[in-house]
């Protein structure tokens, strides 16, 4: 079975290249599947979706967690925890990010083992007239890299899922589509399917306890003034920001501006203090962080850590 994932931003047509490499599957044999995910839905967030292609009936079901294939539409992802880029990334998964940086220094930032391909970015174009050209483009590179569409069967695809946008637009996305395909050719084939996947491979979330707060807190206060720092946002959080010391050059004023729940304090001598009840883990400071003095760590780990502690 193929297993592959889109990672874009919203208005960059990931829908739409699951859509077009789902049918371009189909119209080749396969049995296909495929489902967006939106985060919070508006322009510019972190958005995936994701497909699955087999010979077979497929009853896998849910998000991708061991992809053969990641496609990376917006090279500021991969840095970002919470848009999943890297989940399940492994020796065998071929990533294809749209970039302007070559693969030897994605492989080295990102620590990869597998495979790097380039497509350059779009551009401006692509943005100023908000059309999926993006999505076209990455399901056109992935059809070729999985070997097994033919060109015809992915511009019919295009066509098909594209149309309700009017002939001109089809006719575009269409032409970036085989553009991107052929562009893949010397690397035609190249992705690895993954075997199926057993029920013995499941393995249960590591779920957290969120604790209960009191009704008043909880519901009905939520609307009245003044309550946030009765409410313990912090509950919301699976990834917790933690600071290492030693790396913070102590600038006082990035991460802490940044958080939109104000939520990092800053001492006296410059240290920045993250309020864990109010924490959401948005993960923005992990982000914005220029000393990348800010790890991302699970909230199960951080719990145990802390425990362990002396
Ligand atoms: S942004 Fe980074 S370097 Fe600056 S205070 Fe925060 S943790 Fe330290
Ligand atoms: S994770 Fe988000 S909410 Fe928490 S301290 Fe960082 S910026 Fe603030």
């Amino acid at each position: 079975m193929f297993r592959i994932r889109f990672h874009g931003r919203g208005g960059q047509g990931m829908k739409t290249a699951s859509r077009v490499l789902g049918s371009a599957f189909f119209l080749s044999g396969y049995e296909a599947q495929d489902a967006p995910r939106y985060g919070a839905e508006r322009r510019g967030a972190p958005t995936f979706a994701y497909v699955r292609a087999a010979r077979a009936p497929i009853f896998e079901r849910g998000v991708i967690r061991s992809p053969d294939l990641v496609i990376v539409a917006d090279d500021t992802l991969p840095s970002v925890p919470a848009a999943g880029v890297m989940q399940g990334v492994s020796a065998r998964t071929l990533m294809l990010i749209h970039s302007n940086e070559s693969a030897e220094a994605w492989k080295h930032r990102l620590n990869l083992s597998g495979r790097v391909l380039i497509l350059p970015t779009i551009g401006e174009t692509a943005e100023e007239i908000g059309l999926p050209l993006v999505g076209s483009v990455s399901a056109g590179a992935a059809a070729r890299l999985v070997g097994v569409i033919e060109r015809d069967a992915l511009v019919e695809a295009v066509r098909r899922e594209i149309a309700p946008f009017g002939d001109s637009v089809a006719r575009e996305n269409e032409r970036l589509a085989v553009e991107a395909y052929e562009r893949m050719a010397e690397h035609a084939g190249t992705v690895v399917e993954g075997g199926e996947v057993e029920a013995k491979d499941y393995t249960a979330p590591s779920w957290i306890d969120v604790p209960f707060e009191e009704a008043p807190v909880s519901a009905p206060a939520m609307y009245a003034g003044a309550t946030s720092v009765r409410v313990k946002t912090g509950a919301w959080r699976t990834m917790r920001p933690v600071v290492e010391e030693a790396r913070c050059n102590r600038c006082w004023w990035i991460c802490s501006t940044y958080c939109p729940d104000s939520a990092i304090s800053v001492s006296a001598d410059n240290k920045p203090i993250i309020d864990y009840d109010h924490c959401k883990g948005c993960m923005i400071c992990v982000a914005i962080c220029p000393s990348h003095a800010i790890e991302a760590v699970p909230e199960r780990a951080a719990e145990s850590a802390e425990s362990e502690a002396p």
